[in-house]
Parts: structure tokens; C-alpha cells; sequence
């Protein structure tokens, strides 16, 4: 029985995990949940999994979760900074589900890092903000992150059993989000509820907006480049708009090694929870005869300067990946506020970025610091905006 704690359960990656808990109640067992603000949808899980705690945002959403439980379940509900460490770091717990929105991710994280947990890894700002960090403190504590986005869990069996010295490059494949196709000069008009309706995956708002932005592709080069220590020369991003690929690898001999499947989370969830087990899923595998043509296309960096923006950060490195990740996140909230335009979120980020004088091998206080400077900056800078 493997017991695990999920921060993050009431998002769209926590949803799945329980349900592949569900599917499989003789090999998992919740023993801590934690989320946000949706009480009710929690308090259902709670009923649901009888996790030993659960955790809220603050204070007054702890009251009001204990009051719509119907029966106390003999759960503990704890909230804020303090509870999501100690559902991280919870006695009981073999393995922590990373899977709440951004930036938030990370302290949980450590927690759970240096407590001995094993992690899968959802939440990709962690390894964006920290990653040198992270992983370092990782490996002295013997723990092993598994990835659960597709692309990475894909880079990670498509690694598997090679020697890292034959690799050659790390093909990350984008499925180019909504606007692919949309002309350039029509960007501008592109309205919070066409970037939320993403083309192949069901995701959370967030990351539908960094899909819709390629950030998302653009954080998740940072994240290849920690999870699997390698400089972002040996990183290329491939669009690929049937998301049936959902990465490669390439070797020195030539050989490309791809991982496919159809584009839903629960294989890669369920990868990461039982490796290195495979799980009976019964998910179908994509239909070959089909599926029509698989095709390829190089990302358009003017259209999506984001991408740039990110390449920009994973080369420099030091704080200025925090920083991208600071700006981006006050930017997207601003733009689903509508306080913003579409084409403003890379403006913005863009210009934070330039103004920030990068720290070098950086502490974790270094990388907390330029964290909060960027998001004050960005959140001042959108003030200037009128939309
Ligand atoms: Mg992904």
C-alpha cells in the first residue's frame, strides 16, 4: 500500500489522482489532502477518502470546511503556509502529489524533499523557480521526483535503459494551443474564454493561459533542464498539434526515441504514482488506422515571444527564471481579470525581466526575493494599462 499525500486535490491533476485511487483501492491510500479554497468539492474527497488531514488556504475557510462535514471523519483540518508543510511532510505519507497552481508549489515542495518523501512532480514552478536547488537537495536526500507532466514523464521513458552520455537532444513536443493558426494581428483581440479552450487537454485555468502563451512550453524547458541535468542546448521544442507524441529523445546514433499515447493525464499520473510499475489502466491506445496524418512544425518565436522569453531565462539562468515565472504569473491574472490584453502578457514580462539585475548561483532567499520583487514589479507595471 503505497500512502500518499496530494497538494493540490480539488485541481485538475488532484481530480485524476483520485481517481486513479479509486480504480485501484488496494494499492493507494490518501492520508492528507490539501487545497485552495473549493470547500465543497473538497469535503467531498474528504468523505470520499478519509485522508487523516486536510488543508485550506486559511483560516476561515478551516472553519467553514469543518462545518460542511457531515460526519467528522476523524480528519484534521489545518490551513495556510504551516498546513501545507505538514501535509507534505505528514508521517504516514510515502509520496507527495505536487499539483497545486504556480508558484505556491514550492515551499510544500522542499518540505516534502526534506522529510524523505518521493515526489511527483505536477507542479512545474517549483523546478522553474529553485530547480538547481531542488534537485541538489533531492539527491542528498535520496529522493526520487518523478515527473507527472506528459512531455517529461514521455522524456523519462523514452530515456530509460540508454546511457546519458549516447544522448543527443530532448525533442519537447506542444500541441501550439488554440491560436496556432490565429493570424498575428488578430492576437490582440483574443479574449480569456478563447485562450481557456484548449484544442487536445483538459487543464486548469493557469496552465491553459501559459498553453494558450506557449509559456507553458517555456516553463517546461527550465523543468527538462533540472529533472534531467541537461544545459538547454540539448533542448528543442517541437510543435505537434495532435498531441499523440507526447515527447522524444534523440541519440548520437540517430535513433529517436518517442513515447505516444492518447492526450489524457492518467497515464503519466499513473506512471509517476506506481513506478516503476505500469497500472491496468484500460485506456485506450490511439487509434493508428484512424488517426490521419501526425505532422511537425517549428515553433513561431514572434508569435509567441513567451517562448523566447523562456529560452532567455533557462539560458541566463540564476534568478532570472523566478523572475520570468514571477511576471508571467501576475500577467495571466491580470489578463483572466481582463485588465490586460493577450499581447501585453509577454510585454510585461519582457519588461520585468530587463529590470532585473540576476543574482548568480542564487540562495533559496536570493530566488524568494526576486520572486516577490517580480511580482510587485509586473502587478505595478499592469496599473499602467488600460484595456
Ligand atoms: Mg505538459
Amino acid at each position: 500500500m503505497k500512502n500518499l499525500s496530494i497538494l493540490g486535490s480539488t485541481g485538475s491533476i488532484g481530480c485524476n489522482v483520485l481517481e486513479i485511487v479509486e480504480m485501484f483501492p488496494d494499492r493507494f491510500s490518501v492520508k492528507a489532502l490539501a487545497a485552495k479554497n473549493n470547500i465543497s468539492l473538497l469535503a467531498g474527497q474528504i468523505e470520499r477518502f478519509r485522508p487523516e488531514i486536510a488543508v485550506v488556504f486559511d483560516e476561515k475557510l478551516a472553519v467553514e470546511l469543518g462545518k460542511s462535514l457531515h460526519a467528522r471523519p476523524g480528519v484534521e483540518i489545518l490551513y495556510g503556509a504551516k498546513g501545507y508543510k505538514a501535509a507534505a511532510k505528514h508521517d504516514s505519507v510515502d509520496m507527495v502529489v505536487t499539483a497545486m497552481v504556480g508558484s505556491a508549489g514550492l515551499m510544500p515542495t522542499l518540505a516534502a524533499i526534506d522529510a524523505g518523501k518521493n515526489i511527483a512532480l505536477a507542479n512545474k514552478e517549483t523546478l522553474v523557480m529553485a530547480g538547481d536547488i531542488v534537485m541538489k537537495r533531492a539527491s542528498e536526500k535520496g529522493v526520487r521526483i518523478l515527473p507527472v507532466d506528459s512531455e517529461h514523464s514521455a522524456i523519462f521513458q523514452a530515456l530509460k535503459g540508454n546511457r546519458r552520455k549516447d544522448l543527443k537532444k530532448i525533442l519537447l513536443t506542444a500541441s501550439g494551443g488554440p491560436f496556432l493558426n490565429l493570424p498575428e494581428n488578430k492576437f490582440n483581440k483574443i479574449r480569456p474564454k478563447d485562450a481557456l479552450k484548449h484544442p487536445t487537454w483538459q487543464m486548469g485555468k493557469k496552465i491553459s493561459i501559459d498553453s494558450a502563451t506557449l509559456m507553458n512550453k517555456g516553463l517546461e524547458i527550465i523543468e527538462a533542464k533540472h529533472l534531467f541535468n541537461v544545459s538547454h542546448e540539448k533542448i528543442e521544442v517541437v510543435i505537434h498539434p495532435q498531441s499523440i507524441i507526447h515527447s522524444m529523445v534523440s541519440y548520437r546514433d540517430g535513433s529517436v526515441l518517442a513515447q505516444l499515447g492518447i492526450p489524457d493525464m492518467k497515464g503519466a499520473i499513473a506512471y509517476a504514482i506506481s513506478y516503476p510499475e505500469r497500472l491496468p489502466l484500460q485506456q485506450p491506445i490511439p487509434d493508428f488506422t484512424n488517426i490521419g496524418a501526425l505532422t511537425f512544425l517549428q515553433p513561431d518565436m514572434e508569435k509567441f515571444p513567451c517562448l523566447s522569453l523562456a529560452f532567455k531565462a533557462c539560458k541566463h539562468g540564476g534568478t532570472l527564471p523566478a523572475v520570468l515565472n514571477a511576471a508571467n504569473e501576475a500577467a495571466v491574472n491580470a489578463f483572466l481579470n481582463r485588465k490586460i490584453s493577450f499581447t501585453d502578457i509577454p510585454a510585461i514580462i519582457n519588461k520585468i525581466m530587463k529590470q532585473h539585475v540576476v543574482t548568480e548561483n542564487p540562495a533559496l532567499t536570493d530566488i524568494l526575493k526576486a520572486h516577490k520583487w517580480a511580482g510587485n514589479q509586473a502587478k505595478e507595471e499592469i496599473l499602467k494599462y488600460k484595456y
